[in-house]
């Protein structure tokens, strides 16, 4: 088996729904349940080691817009949120991911030392990410606070526009360059996140954010969870341009095992090929080489491969990876290295 550090999931946003309709985040991760892709259990059979978590402000449920004859389809951007409640719902699962590492459910790691450790404990090692910043103030006061309750990552926009920022649409086939960047405030919020030593993460946010971030900060490049925009042209996915700027900054694309992101066809049809998985990895290894790749599953944000079905099934991706060529040191990296280098760039370690 081989251990996979993950760079996104959404387990938080599970639980967080879950405990509103009056159940128990704890147990659920600790014991295991048949619902939604990451439970401790579930992690364990699939060698899911840890991975970013994200704390994640949900729009309602996203409904895809039905392609037209031509297979496109354009899902209008979720309004953007109030701040105040915002706040309240980012700090119950900041919640969440303090009670888990209390309960001994999974480890909150602030440090790559703290994950290793964890790995070799055979504990979840989990790391607080924000996907969308609603919750922080303008002032960024509060930003500190998060930091000292573990948040080390967050992407400032999901694909939705907020004071730091405009995001992408769901929309297929259409190029990432959406509308405009960051704004006066998103500039600061990168060089807050350059001094504090918390990973900026590019997933979600327009083309345009990303070269405002990519002027700015010192930090490697990362996209945690996105594929490539050349072979399934999603507003999500990268163009070859954002990938040869990643690999010149020295960071990363994390694979999102979304189906609407790796088919051709950009459709939301489980029954989607490993191969295709293959394929986005084998372009962006070939464009960036293989330091420049890893894992961003997307677990219960995302339809995923029926063939991985849940964590408990992510070796049948590292299996195909191997089938592909992947072996040695190369999938050492694409399965966790290459996250765990990054990461310790962006904390200053
Ligand atoms: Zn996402």
């Amino acid at each position: 088996m081989e251990l996979v550090f993950d760079g996104h999931n959404d387990v938080l946003l599970r639980l967080w729904r879950n405990m509103k309709a009056g159940g128990d985040p704890i147990a659920e991760f600790m014991h295991g349940t048949p619902n939604g892709h990451i439970d401790g259990p579930r992690a364990k059979a699939g060698g899911l080691a840890g991975g970013l978590c994200a704390i994640y402000i949900p729009s309602g449920d996203l409904i895809l817009k039905e392609p037209d004859a031509d297979g496109r389809y354009e899902t209008p951007l979720a309004a953007p949120l109030d701040h105040s409640p915002s706040v309240t719902i980012a700090l119950e699962k900041a919640a969440i991911a303090l009670r888990l590492d209390r309960a001994g459910a999974w480890r909150l790691c602030r440090s790559t030392a703290d994950i290793r450790k964890a790995m070799e404990d055979g504990i979840f090692a989990a790391v607080m990410h924000m996907e969308g910043c609603e919750a922080i103030d303008p002032d960024l006061g509060n930003l500190d606070v998060f930091y000292a309750a573990g948040l080390r990552s967050l992407g400032p926009v999901w694909s939705r526009h907020n004071i730091f920022g405009h995001g992408v649409p769901f929309a297929f086939p259409v190029s990432p360059d959406t509308g405009p960047g960051l704004t006066d405030l998103g500039f600061e919020l990168v060089r807050a996140c350059n001094r504090l030593g918390i990973l900026i993460d590019l997933s979600h946010i327009t083309e345009k954010g990303f070269w405002d971030v990519a002027k700015t900060t010192d930090q490697p490049l990362i996209a945690s969870h996105s594929n490539a925009h050349a072979l399934t042209p999603v507003a999500r996915n990268l163009t070859d341009r954002q990938l040869d700027a990643v690999k010149e900054s020295g960071g990363l694309v994390g694979l999102n095992y979304a189906v609407t992101m790796l088919r051709d066809d950009g459709r939301d049809n489980v029954s989607t090929p490993l191969s295709d998985m293959i394929r986005h990895v084998d372009h962006m290894v070939g464009r960036m080489g293989i330091d420049h790749v890893a894992l961003g599953s997307d677990f219960d944000g995302a339809s995923i491969p029926e063939e991985i079905h849940d964590a408990g099934g992510n070796q049948n991706l590292v299996a195909a990876l191997r089938g592909a060529g992947y072996a040695g040191e190369d999938l050492k990296k694409l399965c966790r290295e290459n996250w765990l280098r990054v990461l310790g760039k962006a904390w200053h370690e």
